[in-house]
């Protein structure tokens, strides 16, 4: 393998302050340096991105009073992905007297993501989703509640008790516009100034440090320089490298990926999550799937057909002659096992030949028990845009019939490497929400993204990143800076380059083949040689697309292909570092499932001996070098993760 990458120094987090675990957030607070507020207004902060994590990161520094601007590529900030979040986000409130507790989401959280996430960082988040919670009830989101008000929860995979807090099928809707009218207030208050339809193209560092970005007006071309005295990344996940997945069309990795490549750290880039609840793939052309929440486990009950080959419809399999595999293997867990362990068990099913549907790529998700228990009016009354929607997009009914449903790319734990101020390996530059790597190991728990956005944006990196500021205000950085130039040089270049090509293939065209090989040989189960296959054609693919890729139009309009295929480029330099980590961590760890490393019974099998780290790539043009952060655990005992 040394060929591949080379190891360089380890990298250790500075900033998570000692002690007794539950008043290091509190202590990290105190010692952090503050800015007063009349010098916050000399201060200016770049934010990438609008979802939950920039939303709530912009309304809340425009709110303490620093300049700030914005930065999406939808026309508003009120259609980031995250408005696509269904089932819900977690806080350990306990309001259901079912023995939950800051530590156990501490716990749960650790444990979910298979021992491979920083035990300060996470006890943190625990604390701080109290809050989050108190925070959108003040600002009027319509969270569901019980018959007597009080705010309603359900359960989400990998826990026991009741934590996720929801509103219908859309929370993360109802929270984005919680963030988006607090956004829009700051807006209007002159310390947030907006750029939707902008795509940030490159990072701008001066004397090692990042003073702003390069973005493209995506509706007239023109190349903008905007400087500030921090740069905050909440650029969201990168699982479209698959192409196929539950994202967002236009989720791309181009944010981070240029911070990478000007030096920020990228952290566990292999670690991806499969969602088992997703609709089916339904022919060749299609170009994105859905998912289905995993709120549906409360109720629904995943099964297959005992008997390989079996063609009968659902309704005529008698129950004898169902096997519902997730309560057979995890009697404690049933159908609510965390998100990894239920995609592998619907794959070995299938891959015994026992799948539903199409190609015997499903398994049934059924809510028959759930109907007659409980009635159709409060099975609607909770799931009803998610069976109106997978009724829209596959014509069956589920309250007749049960849905299908198979694992998809949903979400990705890498990201940049950041400390416990959330602050990358490039001083200046913070990175939030799905963008960074640091809260959910090699596994994230159900409900716990929206926490983790909300949390790094209208609680933790508002407190951290006034230490950073505290040195400032910075030098203004005028256009003519050489920094600046070359930032934008390098921008312009890559447009040319990617205008003049004027090849015969589209920009999908080479999007669709890099995800078929991602899914092929990094997706569900990696080995030792596909990945290092998939390698050598990402390699081919990728000089292939520099030749042969057509891009129309011109760059002074609003161009899509041009859009896709800055992005593409960028997806081909990612994909390929993902297979190189998941090449050199030969173990199993969570999401990340190495066949040569499971248990006699075919669970995800950790080496702890060898791989209890965080591995951060340092890019280099060639071979990535991999830095090691050490994982120790104080609060939380290591052990073989069972849900049985
Ligand atoms: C279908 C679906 C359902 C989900 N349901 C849940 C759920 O119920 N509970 C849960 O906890 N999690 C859920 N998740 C996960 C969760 O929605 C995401 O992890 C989370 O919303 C990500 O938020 P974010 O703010 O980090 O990024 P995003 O919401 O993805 O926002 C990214 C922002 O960055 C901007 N951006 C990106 N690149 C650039 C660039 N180069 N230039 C300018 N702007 C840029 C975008 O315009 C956008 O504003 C779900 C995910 C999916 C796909």
């Amino acid at each position: 393998m040394s060929e591949l990458f080379t190891e360089g120094t380890s990298i250790e987090d500075d900033k998570a302050p000692a002690g007794p675990i539950a008043e290091r957030w509190d202590k990290r607070r105190f010692g952090g340096k503050l800015v007063n507020p009349a010098n916050r207004r000399k201060m200016s902060v770049i934010v990438v991105g609008t979802g939950l994590a920039g939303g709530s990161a912009a309304a809340t520094l425009g709110e303490l009073g620093y300049h700030v601007k914005s930065f999406c590529y939808q026309d508003s900030p009120r259609r980031a992905h995250s408005i696509a979040a269904q089932g819900g986000i977690n806080a350990a409130k306990n309001y259901r007297n079912d023995g939950d507790s800051i530590q156990r989401l501490f716990y749960d959280t650790v444990k979910g993501g298979d021992y491979r996430s920083r035990e300060s960082n996470v006890y943190r988040l625990a604390q701080v989703s109290v809050e989050i919670i108190d925070q959108c009830v003040a600002q009027g989101v319509p969270f569901a509640r019980d018959y007597g008000g009080l705010l309603d929860t359900r359960s989400f995979g990998g826990v026991q008790v009741s934590r996720t807090f929801y509103a219908r099928g859309q929370t993360g809707q109802q929270l984005l516009l919680g963030a988006y009218q607090a956004l829009e207030r700051q807006v209007a208050a002159g310390t947030v100034e907006m750029f939707a339809r902008h795509e940030m193209l490159e990072l701008i560092m001066v004397d090692g440090v990042a003073r702003g970005i390069i973005a493209r007006d995506m509706v007239t071309g023109e190349i903008e320089t905007h400087t500030a005295d921090a740069v905050v990344l909440a650029s969201g996940g990168y699982g479209n490298v698959f192409f196929l997945s539950t994202n967002a069309k236009g989720c791309n990795v181009t944010a981070t990926w240029r911070a990478h490549r000007k030096g920020a750290l990228f952290a566990n880039p292999c670690y991806t999550q499969i969602h088992p609840t997703c609709i089916p793939q339904s022919g060749e052309h299609q170009s994105k799937l859905t998912l289905m929440s995993e709120s549906l486990r409360n109720d629904g009950r995943v099964w297959v057909p005992v008997k390989k080959g079996d063609t009968r419809k659902p309704g005529d399999i008698p129950e004898d002659e169902r096997d519902y595999y997730l309560e057979r293997i995890y009697p404690s867990f049933g159908n609510l096992v965390p998100r990894d362990i239920a995609s592998r068990a619907a794959k070995n099913v299938c891959d015994e030949g026992r799948g539903v549907g199409p190609g015997g790529l499903g398994v049934y998700l059924d809510f028959a028990d759930a109907i007659a228990r409980l009635g159709r009016d409060a099975v609607a009354a909770k799931y009803g845009n998610l069976f109106e929607m997978y009724e829209r997009i596959t014509g069956e009914d589920p309250f007749e019939v049960p849905m299908r449903i198979y694992p998809a790319v949903h979400y990705t734990m890498g990201g940049l490497w950041v400390d416990y101020d959330l602050q990358s390996t490039i001083p200046g530059l913070f990175v939030i929400g799905e963008a960074n790597f640091s809260d959910h190991g090699a596994n994230r728990l159900g409900a716990s993204a929206l926490m983790q956005g909300l949390a790094d944006g209208y609680f933790v990196l508002p407190n951290t990143i006034s230490d950073y500021l505290a040195k400032g205000p910075l030098p203004k950085i005028g256009d003519d800076h050489e920094a600046v130039v070359e930032a934008r040089e390098s921008v312009t270049d890559r447009i040319e380059k990617l205008l003049s090509i004027d090849g015969d293939r589209t920009p999908d065209s080479f999007h669709r083949e890099l995800g078929a090989v991602m899914w092929e040989y990094c997706g569900m189960e990696r080995t030792d040689a596909g990945l290092r296959k998939a390698i050598d054609r990402i390699r081919e693919l990728r000089q292939e697309f520099w030749t042969r890729v057509k891009v129309p139009g011109e760059n002074e309009e609003l161009n899509q292909n041009l859009e896709k295929a800055g992005r593409i480029a960028d997806f081909f330099e990612l994909a390929e570092l993902m297979c190189i980590d998941a090449l050199h961590r030969e173990e199993s760890a969570g999401g990340h499932f190495r066949a040569e490393s499971q248990t006699p019974d075919g669970e995800a099998l950790r080496d702890d001996e060898r791989f209890a780290y965080v591995a951060a790539w340092e890019y280099t043009g060639h071979a990535p070098v991999l830095h090691k952060e050490n994982l120790e655990y104080e609060y939380v005992k290591m052990t073989q993760r069972s849900y049985k």
